[in-house]
């Protein structure tokens, strides 16, 4: 069999490496330009959270409930794979277990609300945690004003060097003889009657196989506008996201360090990549077109947040890289894996902030529905031809983004006046949010957080309401 993966992210090379491990004859042509332009895979911290990325909803809903089962679901593959990795590639592979939450007050009390929802989360499933003294983690030095109240440590959360993740993962299929990496851009898809017939790269030449993965990250909508291929997918959006890499030396953390969940982003984080160096992050800025470079806001808040919320002597640390990486984001904000209406094309995307995390279990998946025809793995919920999932009432909806936009107004320096401010400024967004909903037509379900805007300046348009 031969198989086109069209993406050189995780997915893509996790999804090769599954296969050429279960079916030895099988030859796969990876493609995506060498330098990864945009790779969301590459600039991630990476952290396999899942515990630690639960909010004061999650459980409580339906799907959001399901997607946490599904990613949790992920985390007991890393220790035998990362040692695995190791051992066939050659190579370090820097990783770590073990995440510190910690639950300082720089925000307002959504960020609470989190670190209970972690707290409940941990207990409901009896996952192991410590409750720990936030002045007894390793290397944790916040200024005064940002020191944590509250700190637990969740010993199976850990991270991985992405960067030495995906080099021996590359090696491992370079060496396999089997797996050909083509430094280029897919530009369309060409069908044949009920098939894919061949991908057209930006060089212009013809790739052609049995099987055609696309999973190029955040590019999905792209390729699909050029390809007419007659088939109806959500939009991928950019969630444009910064991280910076520190040379922290002997301030490097032995583990990560983290907030909860904050409005509209996933918090403050800072996770070791080697001995040396600390990766902080991340911004998220949704876009239908990608940025190139980050913006100050973003690596100013987040150069502030590690000498403020970190450690303090971070002061003195050199400021190594601003990576920029495109989280493939849809537009009801679920990833997009599986099957399609042509027989041999398959999608993986739209796994926005956890894809590096899930890899291990997308990858069996991709696997077997290419070997197999068939999973024990029940993805139904990510179908790629898929209306829009509706996760949210209106008001549910309209009361986190409220929320979530207050809270995200703090991580951006708000000092709000005494006085009724803050209520005020409530009652605007609530106000906003309503008409916006009454114009798009969602009367009877909620814009998700981070689609306001694509929602806002006309980038989704409103589709025929499922609930789930
Ligand atoms: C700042 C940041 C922090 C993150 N932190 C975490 C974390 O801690 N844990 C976690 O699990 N996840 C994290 N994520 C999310 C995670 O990185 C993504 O969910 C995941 O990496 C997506 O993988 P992918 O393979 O689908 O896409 P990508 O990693 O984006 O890879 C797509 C690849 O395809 C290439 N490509 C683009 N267009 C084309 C084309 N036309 N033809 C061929 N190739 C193409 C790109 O250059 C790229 O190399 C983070 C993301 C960001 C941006």
């Amino acid at each position: 069999m031969e198989v086109v993966i069209v993406g050189n992210g995780i997915l893509g090379l996790t999804a090769a490496y599954k296969l050429i491990n279960r079916d030895k004859d099988i030859r796969i042509s990876i493609i995506g330009p060498d330098n990864n332009k945009g790779c969301a895979s590459l600039a991630a911290a990476a952290m396999f959270n899942s515990f630690a990325e639960l909010d004061g909803h999650t459980l409580s809903n339906e799907i959001d409930r399901k997607k946490f089962l599904f990613n949790k679901s992920a985390t007991p593959y890393w220790p035998d794979l990362l040692q695995q990795l190791e051992h066939e590639s050659g190579r370090k592979i820097e990783h770590g277990f073990g995440t510190f939450i910690i639950n300082n007050h720089v925000s307002d009390d959504l960020e609470d609300e989190n670190f209970d929802a972690i707290l409940n989360g941990l207990r409901e499933f009896y996952e192991p945690y410590e409750v720990i003294a936030p002045n007894s983690i390793p290397k944790y030095k916040p200024a005064a004003a940002a020191r944590a109240g509250r700190a637990i440590f969740i010993n199976r959360e850990g991270w991985v060097n992405p960067i030495s993740l995906m080099a021996g993962l590359k090696e491992i299929l370079f060496k396999s003889g089997r797996v050909k990496f083509v430094n280029d851009y897919c530009n369309k898809l060409y069908r044949k009657g009920d098939l894919v017939s061949s991908v057209m790269l930006a060089s212009g030449i013809l790739v052609s196989g049995d099987v055609y993965i696309l999973s190029p990250g955040a590019t999905f909508t792209n390729i699909i506008n050029e390809s007419n291929l007659e088939l109806d997918f959500l939009k991928i959006f950019y969630g444009v996201g910064c991280s910076l890499l520190l040379r922290t030396g002997p301030d490097t953390l032995p583990n990560c360090i983290r907030t909860p969940n904050r409005g509209l982003a996933c918090g403050v984080y800072s996770a070791p990549q080697n001995q040396t160096d600390t990766l902080v992050g991340a911004s998220n800025l949704i876009s239908p077109e990608p940025f190139e470079n980050a913006r100050i806001t973003s690596v100013y808040t987040l150069l502030k947040s590690a000498m403020e919320q970190i450690n303090s002597d971070y002061y003195r640390s050199d400021l190594v890289k601003v990576n920029v990486g495109w989280r493939p984001t849809s537009e009801d904000t679920l990833p997009m894996i599986g099957k399609t209406s042509i027989t041999n094309l398959i999608v993986a995307t739209g796994t926005k902030r956890d894809g590096l995390h899930c890899s291990p279990v997308i990858s069996d998946y991709l696997a077997d529905i290419i070997l197999t025809g068939k999973s024990e793995q029940d993805m139904k919920l990510y179908t790629p031809e898929r209306e829009p999932v509706r996760m949210y009432t209106r008001e549910e909806a309209i009361q986190i983004t409220v929320r979530h936009t207050i809270n995200a107004a703090y991580q951006h320096d708000f000092i709000p006046s005494k006085g009724r401010m803050v209520e005020d400024l409530e009652k605007y967004y609530s106000d906003d949010l309503n008409k916006l909903h009454d114009q798009v037509g969602a009367y009877d379900w909620g814009i998700p957080p981070e689609m306001i805007n694509m929602y806002r300046y006309g980038h989704i348009s409103n589709r025929k309401t499922v609930l789930q």
